[in-house]
Parts: structure tokens; sequence; C-alpha cells
């Protein structure tokens, strides 16, 4: 007589969820949301689904992959990285240890810089510090006519930032490895954006939640988290024409530190804008 077949325990969409947030309840800030992300990930559904084909059952397969997944943002992964993925501006960009993960913040940012590019201009845009590129990514899909190029330090970073390039299959976009403003040699800019680093390097946010696992050289500038900006704002000059401008996002406490430096580079119409939390978060000005 052959032996009875073992019948695998079916787990159902539904169930997979109450298990995911079970297990990430007490170690993720937003287990719910992480909870879905994983299992939409690994089933390869969007969020309708999760409803219509919540009685659908996972295969072997993806029950693993989803311990696996599980595991690690027990561990403190984000769950950026776990997918490899984070929406900005509308688009799923991929993204990797190798670049900070976007956040909706800078979308403040890209929202500045538009204001100043009217729709049909051929302007120059530069972003530097491109990391995954979405800066970038984002001016070149809403400025069709504009050339941005966009710069890193990192060949690791440039790599995710070309492979969005590629995705979105925006072709006025270019992607320069270099320090800050190396790669721009020649170039005369109308804009310059960057997400530079800003945060202190004995900043004790840096041992917590998801920014443990971001890169370093993204987030940290210096004992008092200017270094970068000071950079970015002595040579932009140099590369802007005569009313380019200059914007940039920044942290909570540094407004009155950067309008003293702006103003002393001589930098004209310093305006600070809040993010949606109210925090100053991005200073624009120009040449
Ligand atoms: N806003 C990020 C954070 O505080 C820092 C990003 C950056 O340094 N550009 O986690």
């Amino acid at each position: 007589m052959k032996p009875a077949a073992l019948n695998p325990s079916i787990v159902t969409v539904v169930a997979a969820l109450r298990k995911a947030l079970h297990d990430l309840k007490l170690t993720s800030p937003t287990p719910c949301l992480d909870a879905e992300v994983l299992v939409m990930h690994v089933c390869g559904l969007d969020r309708r689904h999760l409803i219509t084909r919540d009685q659908m059952a996972l295969t072997g397969d993806q029950q693993l992959k989803l311990e696996r997944l599980l595991e690690r943002r027990k561990q403190g992964e984000p769950v950026a990285y776990l997918i490899g993925m984070r929406e900005f501006w509308s688009m799923e960009l991929y993204v990797s240890p190798a670049t900070l993960i976007p956040r909706p913040e800078t979308e403040l940012l890209v929202e500045k810089a538009l204001e100043q590019i009217p729709l049909a201009a051929e302007c120059t845009i530069a972003d530097l510090g491109t990391g995954s590129g979405a800066i970038a990514l984002a001016l070149a899909k809403e400025r069709p006519r504009c050339r941005v190029i966009a710069t890193d330090i990192s060949p690791m970073a440039l790599k995710v930032a070309n492979t969005n390039g590629k995705i979105s299959g925006l072709t006025h976009i270019e992607f320069r490895v270099g320090d800050w403003f190396a790669p721009l040699a020649g170039e005369t800019l109308d804009i310059i954006v960057s997400n530079p680093p800003y945060v202190r390097a004995d900043d004790v946010h840096l041992q917590q939640g998801d920014v443990r696992f971001e890169p370093a050289i993204a987030l940290v500038s210096g004992k008092d988290g200017l270094e970068a900006i000071r950079r970015l704002a002595e040579n932009a000059w140099k590369f802007l024409r005569p009313n380019g401008w200059l914007m940039f996002e920044h942290g909570l406490d540094q407004a009155g530190a950067i309008e003293e430096l702006l103003h002393h580079h001589g930098y004209r119409d310093i305006v600070f804008h809040q993010d949606l939390a109210g925090h100053t978060r991005v200073a624009t000005c120009h040449r």
C-alpha cells in the first residue's frame, strides 16, 4: 500500500498576512504596512489582490521566502532593501544598500525645483550625490526638454541610478561618477539640486531603525553635519549661470547656519521650505 501523501499545510494570503503581522509586531514601527508589502512582494500581488485573493494559497517556495524576509526584517533590515524597491514621485525605483532609501520629504525638493523650471524649458540641471537617482529621474520625467546630469562618488550607487534610468526609459539623463563637482568640469548649469549627507557624525539617530543599514557616506557629513553643504555652497557658484538656482535638502536644525553660509557666498533670495511634518527641510537660493 502506498503511504498516504503528506498533507502540506495550506497557507493562504490572509493567513500569511496574519503571521507576518504577528512576527513583526514587536520589532517594526510599521508592522501592518511591512506585513502587507512583504506578502505582496513574495506572492507577486498588488494591494487590490490582498483582498480579492486573500484565500489564494502560497506555494512552498513563497512560504520559505516570506519566512526568510520576516527574519531579516526582525533583525531591522529596511523593507525597501528586502524587496529592492521604493516608490518616489510615483515611480517605482530599484534600491540597494549602496544607496539611501528615497524619502517622501525629498519630494519637496523636486517640487521646489519644478517651480523654477517652466515645462518647456531647455535647461541643464545637475543632481549631485544622486544615490538611487530619485531626484534626477523625477525632474527628467517632469521636464522632458531639460538635460539632467546625475553624479555620485560611489560607482555602486551610480549603477543603481543607471538601472533606474534604463527602467524609466528617460534618455535625457547622464550619469557620471565622481566627487561632487569633479564630473561637471566645463558645464554651465541652470539648476543644481542635491540631497547631500547632512547628519552629524555623533547623531544617535544613526544607531536607530532603517538608517543603521544605509550607507554612512550618504548620511553623515562631519562633526556638524554641514561639510557637504559647505562644499556645495562654495562650489555651486562657479558652475551656475547668473541667476541659476542652488537647492538642497538639509537637517531640521541647520537653517540658521545654512542661511549664514549662503549669505556669505553671495547667494540671493535665500528661502527655507517646510516639509509636510512642518520641519524646515529644503533651502533654495540663486546666484
Ligand atoms: N533625512 C535623512 C535622515 O535623517 C538623512 C538624509 C540625508 O542625510 N540626506 O535619516
